[in-house]
């Protein structure tokens, strides 16, 4: 079984995505041949800085490997090092529907949210997700529930191909995990966390001081009510309840009888104390992992040597498939 799933380099990883996403990734080296990779070619979709860029990728690689992804134990690389993933995002476009683009929910947000440019990139985006995942033929991609979308896209294309071109490619399934799947903003629980997109004040980044994070959840906006229970008029409870049922591998209904009646301040500081507890060893990991880039580099460019290896295959497969270059033997 083949796991694979890209997060961004945009700016600083945070809860949602540690609980939504890499606690999976790190699950996944137990559970098949996983591979993983920093998705510089999706950051440059939206306004950004290359130097930036290129010191944001090695931050977002040593919060990994600070989490526990071990390149021993995963293939774990830098997007843009494997050019296999534009060529084949370029074959894909050929089977994937505009008008399924054009109904892509995190595009029409993340347009919204741009000052000037909204890119071509920014559009195509889904299209260059469904390369990364198919080009590895992987069975599964692990992701949070904002991913839901992408990921029917990304099967409807490899389907359509198999059927035009003849079986080639894997339909992946999502991977969401059961409670944390969409981790919401502290400051505005009606919208997920997020790298780019949210408030400063509620997101809670991986990498924060545990004064940091107990000042955001202790401030977090709930409702005027006192009972510690999910509702849909009670959107920062809910989430609260949801943090602390995935930070302690229990069910929000654990969580709900526990603290039903223990008030909302006793209440928010019990997450922030097991939030503080749950990331501390990352972050005193992630300062010795981020101090050595050549070693950081390293890793990802041996990744990308396996990866590429893989890749390389079904672009050949799929070129074949499509009529594109000379006919070649199958490999
Ligand atoms: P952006 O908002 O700019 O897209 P992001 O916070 O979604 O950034 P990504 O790198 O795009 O970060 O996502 C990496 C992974 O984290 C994806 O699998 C995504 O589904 C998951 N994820 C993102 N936000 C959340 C969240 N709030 N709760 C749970 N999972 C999340
Ligand atoms: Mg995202």
């Amino acid at each position: 079984m083949r796991i694979f799933s890209g997060i961004q380099p945009t700016g600083r990883k945070h809860l949602g995505n540690y609980i939504g996403a890499i606690t999976q990734y790190v699950a996944g080296q137990d559970r098949g041949d996983a591979i993983y990779c920093v998705v510089d070619l999706h950051a440059i979709t939206v306004a950004y800085e290359p130097t930036v860029l290129r010191e944001a990728v090695y931050d977002t690689a040593a919060t990994l490997l600070a989490a526990g992804l071990d390149p021993e134990r995963c293939i774990f690389f830098r997007q843009g090092d494997v050019q296999e993933h534009s060529e084949l995002c370029w074959l894909l476009s050929a089977v994937t529907s505009f008008g399924e683009l054009n109904r892509m929910t995190q595009f029409k947000d993340k347009a919204g949210a741009q000052r000037d440019l909204v890119s071509a990139g920014l559009f195509f985006y889904p299209v260059l997700q469904a390369a990364d995942v198919l080009a590895y033929r992987a069975h599964e991609v692990p992701v949070g529930e904002d991913q839901r979308q992408h990921i029917e896209l990304m099967r409807d294309a490899a389907e359509r191909f198999n059927a035009r071109f003849g079986d080639t490619l894997v339909v992946p399934e999502a991977r969401i995990p059961q409670v944390g799947a969409r981790i919401m903003d502290l400051q505005a629980p009606d919208r997920k966390m997020s790298t780019t997109g949210g408030t400063a004040q509620g997101t809670v980044l991986v990498l924060d001081e545990p004064k940091a994070i107990v000042k955001k959840i202790r401030s977090s906006v709930t409702d005027s009510g006192s009972e510690v229970r999910r509702g849909p008029d009670k959107a920062g409870i809910s989430n609260l309840i949801d943090i602390l049922a995935a930070v302690r591998g229990i069910t929000p209904e654990a969580v709900e009888s526990e603290f039903g009646g223990a008030g909302y301040g006793a209440f928010k500081q019990a997450v922030a104390d097991a939030v503080v507890d749950y990331l501390a060893p990352v972050r005193e990991r992630y300062n010795e992992l981020r101090a050595d880039e050549t070693e950081l580099e390293r890793i990802l460019q041996a990744g990308a040597d396996k990866a590429r290896a893989i890749a390389t295959d079904t672009v050949q497969d799929v070129r074949r498939a499509m009529g594109v270059g000379p006919v070649r033997p199958r490999s």
